[in-house]
Order: structure tokens, then C-alpha cells, then sequence
């Protein structure tokens, strides 16, 4: 196991729609690996997501989990890991809702950005069970910020207001009161 490191917003790999995943890759001993390198990663930056494209693997997969002990977040819902491989993303509900957002592939930036409030998310697990997750409020915006690594696309392509982009200094002094996600 290794941390690797995050790319950052330029790098073409993260502008790139990612390749599905074959059942043969899923069932791989490197997928393994792979799923503990983004686990380190995530964990050692502190972040509740992390997709594969963030470490240059350039796959349908991602990680979610916020942990029952972490206090930055205690209003939300805790969730433990969830490997997400080869999903299919369903708006429940077009109405928008707000979340303050920042990315590991977007350092030291925070941006307010609006998406639907409930989504449906159908996707794969390692054992190759199909999964399927109804999601509303944060953890919808989570889910819907990691998979659209998986598309090419950054949260920042979501702001409307571009107001309400902050560097993290600003964005602790003058908006922290509002939950955010990194
Ligand atoms: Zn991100």
C-alpha cells in the first residue's frame, strides 16, 4: 500500500472520461491494491472521497466514507467505505440544493455549488454485486461530486455564482458556518 499523489486541476487525466471496468479488472489482485492506494490517499488528505482519475488511473471507480469519529462533519450522515465501480447516476428529485465543495484536485479553493437533492445510484462492488443506493441531501452532493470525476468534470464547472468561490483562508473567515465537503 502507498499514498500517491493527488493531480490537480490542469492535468488533462482529470478532464477524461473514464473506462468501465472489466470483470476481470474487478476481480484482479491489483484492483485491490488499487482500492487500498485511494484509501491511504484519501485518508492521509484528509478528504471523505477520492476517484481513481485523482491518482491517474483513468477508471470507474471511486471511494467514499466519512467516518463515525470525525467531528468536521457532524451533521451529516456517517457512512463507512463504499467502493463505487462502473456507476449509472439517476436524478430523483431536479430540485437543487447548496453545499460549500472543495477538491483534493482543486487545493486551498471552496466553491458553493447547487445540485439536484436526490439521486439514485446504481453501481458494482468488488465482488461484482450490483448496488443500488437512494442518496438525499450531503451525501448526494458527495456522491455526485466523486462520479463526475469519472466524467471528465470539477465541481468548479458547477458554480453559478462565481461569487461564491473562496480561497479556504476567506472561505473559513467569512462562509464557514455552512457544511462543506472536500
Ligand atoms: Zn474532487
Amino acid at each position: 500500500m502507498s499514498i500517491k499523489k493527488v493531480l490537480r486541476m490542469g492535468h488533462p487525466l482529470l478532464r477524461k472520461k473514464c473506462d468501465l471496468l472489466t470483470e476481470e479488472e474487478i476481480r484482479s489482485p491489483e484492483m485491490k491494491t488499487l482500492i487500498q492506494d485511494m484509501h491511504e490517499t484519501m485518508k492521509a488528505e484528509r478528504g471523505i472521497g477520492l476517484a481513481a482519475p485523482q491518482i491517474g488511473i483513468n477508471k470507474q471507480i471511486a471511494i467514499i466514507e466519512m467516518p463515525q469519529e470525525s467531528e468536521r462533519y457532524e451533521e451529516v450522515e456517517k457512512t463507512p467505505l463504499i467502493i463505487v465501480i462502473n456507476p449509472k447516476l439517476t436524478v430523483l428529485d431536479e430540485q437543487k440544493q447548496g453545499y460549500w465543495e472543495g477538491c483534493l484536485s482543486v487545493p486551498g479553493l471552496r466553491g458553493f455549488v447547487k445540485r439536484p437533492r436526490k439521486i439514485k445510484v446504481e453501481f458494482l462492488d468488488m465482488e461484482m454485486e450490483k448496488q443500488v443506493l437512494t442518496l438525499e441531501g450531503f451525501l448526494a452532493t458527495v456522491f455526485q461530486h466523486e462520479l463526475d470525476h469519472l466524467f471528465g468534470r470539477l465541481y468548479i464547472d458547477h458554480i453559478e455564482d462565481k461569487t461564491l468561490l473562496s480561497y479556504e483562508e476567506e472561505f473559513y473567515q467569512f462562509y464557514s458556518e455552512q457544511d462543506s465537503i472536500e
